[in-house]
């Protein structure tokens, strides 16, 4: 069976030029980058190179503000947790509700050690409001931590904008966003387009390179405490010997993103954009979350009334169909999305949601195949659900 894969908010297929780029440092360039041997050098110039790349990447011209480390939870717990730890005299913080559980978790186990944490509410599109962002910001305000696109419904929040208004309200604040979601998928320009930005996380296997790597952005001269202590790698600020070929793969990747960026971007969200469209032309009472805020190009996100996603998960498994009913991290427990209870999405359709997520692999045969059996899945359920009316075509009351 032809494998339909739309779950790349999940996780992504590893581009075959990134495995070409990281081979020879799994196998003949296998050496420790700190040792002093002549081989050793080749493979402390792979990881320099890396990080020049990767700096580029995001325009910048100091290769000394990008520590690698081996995923975004691990950037977003480093990032802060480094600063609440290296700025002791201030202790709230400001978040969102609809965050990754990688910063929700890590402000949650603030606000349980005293700190004062403020989560900020969407609105119905997955918005923030402004007025409430300013108003949230305190005297003793220590850091801002909000993520540039959400991982379920795509909904891109204002960053450069929020950067601003925080440094415009008081430039001691720290400002970090977690961009795992938008890195490859939307350009980021950290000096022209987000200079306020003080620190910025992302993962590899999100943008075609391997699990197991991922980069902190971290502006020189902000006060942060190393994560993982006890060894001199990344200048002191994250001890571990450096997993060379996967940092040769995420610089590869992102390479490739920045090649690919206008090409790719349209096709994919014209690939998403006609499922979205097929979708809502044959399935009645469905929601397209986060449709009224600017969103990334390759997620959909619908919730359909009257049905369970995880039915359509299951249904849609058996036709090789690979989507998610929320982020990966919280699919296989039943507990309903934080993220659209957050933007009130009505209850009997919040059980209902499913994603969509495409990348540049994905070709319009995968939305053919998607428009020809999800609205007959979606009908077959609902026949089952005690809060659909079959003869009214409609749910139950309406
Ligand atoms: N932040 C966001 C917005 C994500 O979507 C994810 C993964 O889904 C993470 C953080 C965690 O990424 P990783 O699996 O690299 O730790």
């Amino acid at each position: 069976m032809n494998v339909v894969y739309v779950d790349n908010n999940a996780t992504t297929p590893v581009a075959p030029e990134v495995v070409a780029a990281m081979e020879p440092f799994l196998t003949t360039d296998y050496f420790n980058a700190s040792s002093m041997y002549e081989p050793a050098r080749k493979v402390a110039h792979a990881i320099a190179d890396a990080r020049q790349t990767t700096a580029r990447f995001f325009g910048l011209s100091d290769p000394g503000e990008i520590e690698f480390t081996s995923c975004a939870s691990e950037s977003d717990n480093a990032a802060i947790f480094g600063v609440v730890r290296a700025n002791p005299n201030r202790r709230h913080i400001v978040t969102t509700a609809v965050e990754h559980p990688a910063v929700l978790e890590v402000c949650r186990e603030l606000a349980r050690m005293d700190y004062d944490v403020t989560f900020l509410s969407v609105d119905r599109q997955g918005n923030l409001d402004l007025g409430e962002f300013i108003r949230a910001l305190r005297p003793d305000t220590l850091l801002v931590t909000i993520m540039h696109a959400n991982n379920e419904t795509g909904v891109v929040f204002p960053i450069e904008q929020l950067s601003r208004l925080t440094k415009e309200t008081d430039p001691a604040i720290i400002f970090h966003t977690d961009a795992t979601q938008s890195v490859g998928k939307i350009p980021i320009d950290l000096r022209r387009d987000f200079p306020n930005v003080d620190l910025l996380s992302f993962s590899g296997h999100k943008i075609h390179a391997p699990k197991g790597v991922g980069a902190l952005y971290l502006k020189r001269g902000v006060r942060c405490r190393p994560y993982l202590i006890g060894g001199h790698q990344e200048s002191g600020r994250r001890a571990g010997t450096e997993n060379v070929p996967y940092i040769v793969g995420l610089a590869k990747s992102l390479e490739l993103a920045a090649a690919g960026f206008d090409d790719e971007n349209t096709r994919v969200r014209g690939m998403r954009d006609r499922l979205e469209r097929e979708i809502e032309r044959r399935v009645p009472y469905i929601e397209v979350n986060g449709r009224g805020a600017p969103r990334l190009p390759n997620t959909l996100n619908v919730s359909c009334h009257c049905v369970e996603g995880e039915s359509l998960l299951f249904q849609m498994n058996e036709y090789g169909i690979c989507a998610s009913s929320g982020s990966a991290c919280t699919s296989g427990s039943l507990e309903p999305s934080h993220v659209l209870r957050a933007m009130q999405v009505p209850e009997a359709a919040v059980q209902g949601s499913i994603r969509f997520s495409f990348s540049r692999y994905n070709t319009e045969a995968d939305v053919d195949r998607i428009v020809e059996v999800f609205p007959e899945m979606v009908a077959n359920v609902r026949r089952l659900s005690p809060y659909w009316d079959q003869a009214a075509g409609a749910p139950r009351g309406v």
